[in-house]
């Protein structure tokens, strides 16, 4: 397919167009399923697609192997004086069903409008300040043209190497484009991402919560969902070979459905944590293989007082931790909380850690920035909350590696078998919204419309 076909096609396909033409009618209205629906994941993905059902008046029960729902999206309560949240915080962009529904339940919608922060050697200064720093400006630049690159694939590494770009600003581009896409700049595909950014439509404003956290918002209008959701019930293996579809659970006890939808991370497929009857195609298989999903962390460092000039966006630093952004401004006046976010390498190192000596060290790179002792005296909380040590998410989320395939790669992962099972979930994405919950949810929409398709 051409690529400009191939943007047309999935534009429609992945709802980021039909989401708003079809707002104002039901397209589901003719297409009552009577059979039973399995839905695997109880994310973003899997709630959405649960409410689409829902709207059916359609047969479905979704099992989730943890204890609670939301995936990765799941805020904590009594760390500070609001919900501070480990995973998914900012809504990206203003064009989803999402922020129409935030927009809906009250929330306070907070643009992340704020003035960045860099870090070269000790100093912290803005992009206006760096201004007449040539290796600054060359790794801002260099950023950028990361994001529409054309020619032979690379990664973000080998780009940084062939322009020459000098070691004390690499940070940089490694903190906005790879880490931003969930891993290091020697694992990152570049084609794959400027495809992404080419087809990106949500807009490009980030949005924070002032006053609730993501989860109780999709709670809110997925209320009729939740009873239908079955905790705890983690599936090992789905036999799709007969009707109706067999699904066992860690208990070995079984459940049955005619048509299954799984949205668990892509991790949990490459860690064969369900094992497929008859086994997944070769394509599939290879599609699998062909994204990437590695470790993520997240921390939030809640302070006495705020140390950092206000009205501060992200501080991008040269330690262990690439971004941190202020994810009290606009939600407390009380507490003052940092959270800060890396993926890749960095990830995999701090993972081997202990939560203390990760809070000790990161403390000790603030106080560099901030001045002795600063954040260290003015911590009164803290969280790490590893998500590639959670059992049933093993990472952060997908990223382009190099030479995968790009959105072609997220369409056969997307691809239904035998109209029975049916994949969702961000990783499948082929839209350019990978990696966020809208594009989680707009994945479980295409699933639906897939299966209601398959039964007219
Ligand atoms: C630290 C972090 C920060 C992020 N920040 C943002 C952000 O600011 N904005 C944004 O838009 N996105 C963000 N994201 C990405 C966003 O969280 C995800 O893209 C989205 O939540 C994924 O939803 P999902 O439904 O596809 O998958 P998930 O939320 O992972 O849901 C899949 C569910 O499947 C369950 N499961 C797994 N295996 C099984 C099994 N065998 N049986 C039954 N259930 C199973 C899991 O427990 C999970 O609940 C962030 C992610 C992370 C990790």
């Amino acid at each position: 397919m051409q690529r400009r076909d191939f943007i047309k096609h999935t534009l429609l396909a992945t709802g980021a167009v039909a989401l708003e033409n079809c707002q104002p009618k039901d397209p589901y209205a003719p297409r009552k399923y009577e059979g039973q629906i399995a839905i695997i994941g109880a994310g973003a993905a899997g709630l959405y697609a649960g409410y689409l059902l829902e709207q059916q008046g359609a047969n479905y029960t979704i099992y989730e192997a943890a204890e609670q729902i939301g995936g990765r999206i799941r805020p904590l309560k009594g760390l500070a004086d609001f919900d501070v949240e480990l995973g998914a915080e900012k809504i990206r962009g203003s064009r989803s069903t999402l922020y129409d529904w935030a927009k809906e339940s009250g929330a306070s919608l907070l643009p992340t409008s704020g003035t960045d922060y860099y870090q070269i050697g000790t100093l912290l200064r803005t992009e206006a300040q760096w201004n007449t720093d040539l290796d600054f400006r060359l790794a801002m630049l260099l950023s950028q043209q990361a994001r529409s690159y054309s020619g032979n694939e690379t990664t973000l590494a080998q780009l940084m190497e062939s322009t020459k770009l000098v070691s004390r600003v690499r940070h940089i581009p490694d903190a906005l484009i790879a880490n931003n896409y969930g891993t290091s700049a020697n694992r990152l595909g570049l084609l794959g991402v400027a495809e992404t950014e080419a087809i990106w439509s949500a807009g490009r404003d980030n949005y924070l919560l002032g006053n609730r956290s993501l989860l109780s918002v999709l709670e809110e209008k997925c209320k009729s969902v939740i009873p239908k959701v079955v905790l705890n019930k983690q599936i090992k293996r789905i036999d799709f070979t007969n009707s109706p579809i067999v699904l066992e659970d860690a208990q070995a006890q079984r459940r049955f459905a005619d048509k299954v939808i799984v949205t668990v991370p892509l991790s949990i497929l490459q860690a064969n944590d369900i094992q497929f009857t008859p086994s997944l195609p070769e394509t599939k298989l290879t599609a699998i293989r062909n994204i990437g999903m590695g470790a993520g962390i997240k921390v939030a460092l809640v302070f006495n007082r705020r140390f950092w000039e206000a009205n501060t966006g992200s501080i991008y630093t040269s330690g262990s931790v690439p971004e941190y952004w202020v994810s009290s401004a606009g939600r407390s006046t009380s507490s003052f909380v940092l959270s800060g976010f890396v993926t890749g390498e960095r990830a995999e190192a701090l993972s081997g850690q202990t939560s203390t000596v990760i809070i000790q060290n990161l403390l000790k790179e603030l106080d560099t920035i901030y001045g002795k002792g600063t954040a260290t005296a003015s911590l009164t909380n803290a969280k790490v909350m590893d998500w590639g040590k959670e059992p049933f998410i093993k990472g952060a989320y997908s990223f382009p590696i190099p030479n995968g395939g790009g959105l072609l790669t997220r369409q056969t992962l997307s691809q239904p078998i035998q109209r029975k099972v049916y994949f969702a979930g961000e990783a499948t994405h082929y839209g350019g919204h990978s990696g966020t919950v809208h594009g989680a949810m707009e994945s479980g929409r295409r699933a639906v419309e897939e299966l209601l398709r398959d039964v007219v």
